[in-house]
């Protein structure tokens, strides 16, 4: 009689994951806005797309509201990673409110691509997804002249002449091969469309996807630590399961893991969105431990090392409150 050797258990992390470089600077100026002014802090919007970052912040004074209304005259209000429109900050200063803008550098250089070719007379085609707050922003920059793509589905619905002047730019944080799609898509309708000066896509969403896709093909599962909200989180439970894992769910921290999910699963594999701290995906590398797991064991794609100033106006304050 053979008998048969139980399968190896496995945890493979993926890197690089978690915190970009955007969301790690906005995080960092809430926190020294806090220092140098005191709370509370206004935050207009959520400052990252992470439940305990927020609620981290909140604990520290941070009073996050939807929209600039809700802030005191004279108050201080910083602006989230998203980036906001023209008109808010408009409104900020019609309001005499002081303002520290955290929107990503990567995010802003979207800006930029739009109102230059909005300047130029192009027509812009947004990919992304309609209500999240970077697409809001970005469409602001020219509002008469953008139209807000959604998926492939969307192109054969555009109603625009086929040798028109058009270009596409995108959303930062979105599935790279489903945008791809979409441009391919777009190509055959509109020969003439133009592309961004340079990749819109982050190198940090880009770098996030690659690292999971590195690791699917073998897993049984794939556990993405992000939250609901997080459009770059929501993508690589998506990329996780066309890259092979077998199954794969989004969770904010270890306690939202169904015990269930991991019934005949030999091999896992974790990751987390890019707003996501890494004590959070720790807390999931415990709990599998506790489950009959071994330690997880790191696939690094590549090394990170970008890193961006803290908003200028916010820098300027920091000077001055040494010298004094
Ligand atoms: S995900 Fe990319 S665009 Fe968004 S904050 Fe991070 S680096 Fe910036």
């Amino acid at each position: 009689m053979t008998s048969v050797a139980p399968a190896t258990k496995r945890v493979v992390v993926a890197a690089p994951r978690g915190y970009c470089a955007g969301v790690d600077r906005a995080v960092v100026t809430v926190e020294k806005a806090l220092d140098l002014y005191g709370p509370p802090v206004y935050v207009r919007k959520q400052i990252v797309h992470n439940k305990h970052v927020v609620e981290t912040l909140e604990q520290r004074g941070a009073i996050f509201v939807e929209e600039l209304d809700e802030v005191p005259t004279g108050a201080t209000v910083v602006f989230s990673a998203h980036g906001v429109s023209p008109a808010v900050h408009a409104e900020a200063a019609d309001r005499g409110l002081k303002t520290i803008d955290a929107t990503c550098p990567l995010v802003t250089k979207v800006h930029h691509e739009a109102k230059r070719f909005a300047a130029e007379g192009t027509q812009i085609l947004l990919i992304g997804h309609a209500g999240h707050e970077e697409v809001e922003g970005t469409m602001g920059e020219a509002p008469e002249q953008t139209i807000l793509v959604q998926s492939p589905a969307d192109v054969d619905g555009l109603d625009l002449p086929e040798h028109g002047n058009l270009a596409w730019l995108s959303q930062t944080t979105l599935s790279v091969d489903e945008t791809m799609e979409t441009v391919g898509r777009l190509r055959e309708r509109f020969p003439l469309l133009m592309d961004p000066p340079s990749d819109d896509i982050c190198y940090a969403t880009q770098n996030r996807q690659l690292a999971v896709k590195q690791i699917s093909p073998g897993c049984d599962l794939m556990i993405v630590v992000g939250s609901r909200n997080s459009s770059n989180s929501v993508r690589l439970v998506e990329v996780a399961l066309e890259a092979g894992a077998k199954a794969s769910y989004r969770v904010d921290n270890a306690a939202e893991i169904d015990p269930a999910w991991l019934v005949g699963v030999n091999s896992v594999g974790v990751t987390s969105g890019a707003s996501v701290p890494d004590v959070l995906v720790q807390g999931v590398l415990d709990y599998l431990e506790s489950q009959g797991f071994p330690p997880a064991v790191e696939e690094r794609l590549t090394e990170e090392t970008l890193q961006f100033a803290l908003p200028p106006e916010l820098r300027k304050d920091l000077r001055r409150a040494v010298k004094h």
